[in-house]
């Protein structure tokens, strides 16, 4: 990237750029754990998919740090405290183009828009029966998905720094599930549902999301309290606080093992609830589309080639686990 367009960028857009959504880990268990979630017949079409739809997970990301792209950085979080009253907010995609400008959207986000625009472009897409849009509609819409049950994504409030407690969003989307998301339970059972009104479920996880960011900011504040620097964050030999490849910092082992405790399940419920709902708003779509036949899109020998691999992870995820995942754990 020239040097001249990277300063740019990093002008336009505000610190929560450096700050990714979930991790790897997160988004590639969402989108993965999404298909598994999937009631038959359209699981049998996304399976044939299925490490496309993983590796994509972090697709959205990647163009909002890498590609300089400012037209997908404000589709990953809102600031709800910036929207004033939240009765008269424009909640379809149409009436918040009208309301906001861009500069707006890059400052406060656009992510409820974002999820709602990418349900009509995927419902679109299976009426089509466009095989790649399909695939990749899905995959960047469970990311969105994701985001909206990161509940700092919501929260103007993003990285914890209003209330002194840096370091808060990397801990609880990156650190915590690379360090503790090989014993959750991604299997969310029955959950997965056609949903009436998209808007309004999306509204609903929203608000949700923002009550419990104020819970995980309290968690993380109440704990730091009591602990020296030393317990808190991996330091250097010079005892300075280590940082990730954001410039984030690093907390110890303790630390973690005290905060996810202090959580009592959030981060494992809130990547359960986006499975749930990513499963739930690409069967909505695909019903909204009239139920296309998806057999006859993939070649039958790639179906009946998936078939064992697929019973096989279907008996995995049964147990709440998916194929082929680990987490890059910092110790
Ligand atoms: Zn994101």
């Amino acid at each position: 990237m020239p040097k001249t367009k990277l300063r740019v960028f990093f002008f336009l857009v505000p610190a929560a750029v450096m700050l990714i959504s979930w991790g790897k880990f997160g988004h590639e268990h969402i989108n993965r754990a999404t298909v598994m979630a999937l009631p038959m017949p359209i699981q049998t079409f996304y399976y044939n998919h299925i490490d496309y739809i993983t590796q994509e997970s972090n697709e959205p990301d990647i163009r909002k740090y890498t590609m300089s792209d400012t037209a997908e950085y404000p589709r990953h979080f809102i600031h709800l405290e910036a929207l004033g009253n939240l009765d008269t907010v424009p909640k379809s995609p149409a009436a918040a183009l009208k309301q906001y400008d861009r500069k707006f959207f890059i400052r406060h986000g656009m992510l409820p828009w974002a999820i709602e625009d990418m349900m009509a472009k995927l419902t679109d897409a299976f009426k089509r029966k466009h095989k790649t849009d399909i695939l990749f509609l899905s995959a960047d819409l469970a990311h969105y998905i994701g985001d909206a049950y990161m509940p700092l994504h919501v929260s103007i409030n993003h990285n914890g720094t209003l209330t002194n407690a840096k370091g808060a969003h990397s801990l609880f989307e990156s650190q915590l599930p690379e360090v503790f998301g090989e014993t959750y339970n991604y299997n969310v059972g029955s959950k997965v549902k056609y949903v009436t009104d998209v808007q309004a479920e999306t509204w609903r996880i929203l608000l949700a999301s923002l009550k419990s960011a104020d819970t995980l900011l309290r968690v993380d504040r109440d704990l730091m309290k009591n602990l020296p620097q030393d317990k808190i964050y991996v330091l250097d030999a010079a005892g300075n606080i280590k940082t990730n490849e954001y410039n984030e910092p690093i907390h110890t082992y303790g630390y973690c093992k005290l905060y996810h405790d202090g959580l009592k399940g959030m981060v494992e419920r809130q990547l359960r609830a986006a499975i749930a709902t990513s499963a739930s708003f690409w069967y909505t779509a695909w019903v909204n589309a009239g139920k296309p036949d998806l057999s006859d899109i993939d070649k039958k020998e790639l179906t009946t080639r998936n078939a064992p691999s697929l019973a096989q992870e279907r008996a995995l995820y049964k147990k709440g686990k998916l194929f082929g995942l680990k987490a890059d754990k910092e110790f």
